[in-house]
C-alpha cells in the first residue's frame, strides 16, 4: 500500500521540480494537468455547487490489456459520507481513487458525481472540488506558511494559522525557532513524518474541498501524534464526502461504509460491526491488525 499510485507520485515529483523553478506557483492540479491520461470532452461541463455524491455503476478498469484491475464495482456515497476502502495490497483501492479523481477513466460502466457523469465534467472543476491528503505529503522547499497556503493561494496569514490550529499543527509549529517562517527542505526534511501529515491536513483544511481523498499512512507514528492526526482528520472530514484508503482500525471503525476489496471486486460491504458479525474476509483481515 506504500505505492499510492504511479500517476499521483510521478506527477507530484514533476510538480516539485516545477515548483522550485516557477515563481508564483499555480494550483497543484493546473500543473499536474500537464500530463494527464484523460482529456476533457469537447462538450465537457463545469461542475458548480458540488454536493459530493459519488456513484460507481458496474465499473471495470484495466491498466493493461490482459489483467482486469477493477471488476464490476458499484457503490454510492452520499454527501458527507466517509467511505473506507480496505483490502490486501493490490486489491484495487488506489485504482478506485484514481478513477474518482479521473487520473484514469472507467473502461466500462460509469462514474457519477452529483448525478452527472464524470467523463462529461471538466477535470479542472472536478479537481477543484477535491483535496488530497496522501501518505507522502508533497511538501516543497519553502516556509511552513507557504506550504500550508498551497491549499488556497489567496489565503491570509490568519487563515493559514486557523487551518493549522484545526489540523493540530499550530502547537508544534510555534515550538520551532522560526515558527511559520521555518524553511522546510524539499520533502519536508527537519520535521517528523507525523508532523508532515499534520501540515498536509492543514493544507486540505485551507482548501476546504467538498470531496476528500485520503491515503492513510502505513508508517508507524508515535502515539501522541497519531492521536492528533486522528482528531484533525475527524475535523477535516466532517461534512465532506471522504474516500479513505484505510489502514488504521480507528479510522475504519467510524466509516459510514466500508468497501472490502479483493482482486478488484467488492467482496463485502457494510459498517465495522456488521462486517465483523459476518465473520468473513473482513473479520479475518481485522484479526491480523
Ligand atoms: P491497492 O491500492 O489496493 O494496493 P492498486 O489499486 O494500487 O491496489 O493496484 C491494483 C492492481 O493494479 C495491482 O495489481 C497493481 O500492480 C496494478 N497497478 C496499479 N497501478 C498501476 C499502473 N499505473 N500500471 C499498471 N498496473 C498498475
Amino acid at each position: 500500500a506504500r505505492q499510492f499510485t504511479r500517476p499521483l507520485n510521478d506527477l507530484a515529483n514533476q510538480f516539485n521540480t516545477l515548483l522550485s523553478a516557477v515563481a508564483g506557483a499555480e494550483r497543484v492540479f493546473e500543473i499536474l494537468d500537464l500530463d494527464e491520461e484523460t482529456i476533457d470532452e469537447a462538450a465537457a461541463v463545469t461542475l458548480s455547487n458540488v454536493c459530493g455524491e459519488i456513484e460507481f455503476r458496474n465499473v471495470s478498469f484495466s491498466y493493461e490489456e490482459d489483467s482486469q484491475t477493477i471488476r464490476d464495482v458499484s457503490f454510492s456515497a452520499s454527501q458527507g459520507e466517509m467511505i473506507a476502502l480496505v483490502g490486501p495490497t493490490g486489491a484495487g483501492k488506489s485504482t478506485i481513487i484514481n478513477l474518482i479523481s479521473r487520473f484514469y477513466d472507467a473502461e466500462s460502466g460509469s462514474i457519477w458525481i452529483d448525478g452527472q457523469e464524470i467523463k462529461k465534467v471538466t477535470r479542472e472543476s472536478l479537481r477543484k472540488a477535491m483535496a488530497f491528503v496522501l501518505q507522502d505529503s508533497y511538501l516543497f522547499e519553502g516556509t511552513i506558511r507557504e506550504n500550508i497556503r498551497f491549499g488556497r493561494l489567496d489565503a491570509s496569514d490568519e487563515a493559514v494559522i486557523e487551518a493549522a490550529k484545526t489540523a493540530n499543527a499550530h502547537s508544534f509549529i510555534m515550538k520551532l525557532p522560526n515558527q511559520y517562517d521555518t524553511i522546510l527542505k524539499q520533502d519536508g526534511g527537519g520535521i517528523s513524518q507525523g508532523q508532515k501529515q499534520l501540515l498536509s491536513i492543514a493544507r486540505a483544511v485551507l482548501a476546504d474541498p467538498v470531496i476528500l481523498i485520503l491515503d492513510e499512512a502505513t508508517s508507524s507514528i508515535d502515539t501522541i501524534t497519531e492521536l492528533q492526526i486522528q482528531e484533525a482528520l475527524g475535523r477535516l472530514m466532517k461534512g465532506r464526502t471522504s474516500f479513505v484508503v484505510a489502514h488504521r482500525l480507528n479510522t475504519i471503525r467510524r466509516a459510514d461504509q466500508i468497501l472490502v476489496l479483493s482482486e478488484g471486486r467488492i467482496i463485502e460491504r457494510g459498517k465495522h460491526e456488521e462486517l465483523l458479525a459476518r465473520k468473513g474476509f473482513y473479520y479475518e483481515l481485522s484479526g491480523q491488525q
